[in-house]
């Protein structure tokens, strides 16, 4: 690379550049991407994903949020015509334009550790023209994304991911694939929004809130760990044992939940609630 585009990792950015040719290889097998397919690339940083990506599919949009990077970027892929980079934060991005009815899109990335759970939550709003979603996160949170019930990563994230996605963790990368090394270990998952959800909610908002409610207070019991939002609820109604933690609940429970609280339970959650957007 020319020495003009010498570019020095940003932390606040949360650059850690990929540099392991295996593991970039490895990656780009997993995804198996074809000519044709709409490939969107979350934070190329400096390219090392991109490049072996666009020699399987030249049609690819980028989204990167650090300026800097952009010319090096263009100049590094001005053999690509089919190349549109886009200098926008993928958190604000709409993605969806980049879509179309026959070719949903394959989404990919490096991510940034310290927005991927809020970006998550973004690109599930897209969900309906998304084929699948390659990350490579933390592991610990891939951890939780794929966790089945029952086990100690099992948490809102796991059931919300798992509610509307076939997830999977497929392999960890050591802290030396990267430069700068990260102090933790990485993984990489796919997630495949479901065409038809398995377990359907009759309202989403509301099973999002309950899910919400009851990890906040993993230790309690179901009965109690649901008494902020439903004070007057009487346990011996619930379609299975309040004694239950709420960590052992399988995402079809937690749907059954829901939609018991939607039909049968009269009053509105309590407003007392913090429905805030914690990363459990
Ligand atoms: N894909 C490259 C690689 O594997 O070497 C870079 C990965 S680095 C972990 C994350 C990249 O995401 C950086 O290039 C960073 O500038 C970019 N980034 C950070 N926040 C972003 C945001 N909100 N939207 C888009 N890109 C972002």
């Amino acid at each position: 690379m020319n020495n003009f585009f010498h570019h020095k990792a940003r932390k606040r950015f949360g650059q850690n550049f990929l540099v392991d040719a295996n593991i970039i290889e490895r990656i780009v097998r997993a995804i198996a991407p074809k000519a044709a397919q709409r490939l969107v690339e979350i934070g190329p940083g400096q390219g090392a994903l991109t490049e072996l990506l666009l020699q399987h599919c030249p049609t690819l949009t980028a989204v990167e949020l650090d300026r800097e990077l952009i010319p090096m970027l263009e100049f590094k892929f001005r053999q690509y015509p089919q190349l549109n980079i886009i200098q926008q934060d993928a958190l604000k991005f709409d993605f969806t334009h980049l879509a179309e009815k026959e070719q949903p899109l394959r989404i990919v990335g490096n991510l940034p550790y310290n927005i991927s759970t809020p970006l998550l939550f973004h690109l599930l709003k897209f969900r309906g023209q998304i084929r699948d979603m390659h990350f490579m996160l933390q592991k610990e949170l891939v951890d939780r994304l794929s966790a089945i019930p029952g086990s100690k990563s099992y948490g809102r994230l796991s059931v919300m991911a798992q509610y509307y996605c076939r997830v999977q963790g497929l392999f960890p990368v050591p802290p030396q694939s990267f430069h700068p090394a990260p102090k933790v270990e990485s993984a990489i998952v796919r997630l495949e929004p479901y065409t038809i959800l398995p377990y359907a909610a009759k309202d989403e908002k509301l099973l999002a809130q309950i899910v919400n409610v009851v990890f906040q207070q993993r230790r309690k019991t179901l009965r109690n760990a649901l008494k902020p939002l439903y004070p007057e609820l009487d346990p011996s109604h619930l379609p299975m044992a309040g004694e239950r933690r709420p960590q052992t609940l399988s995402v079809q429970e937690f749907v059954q939940l829901a939609d018991f609280c939607s039909t049968h339970v009269s009053a509105e959650p309590s407003a007392a609630v913090n429905d805030n957007n914690n990363t459990g």
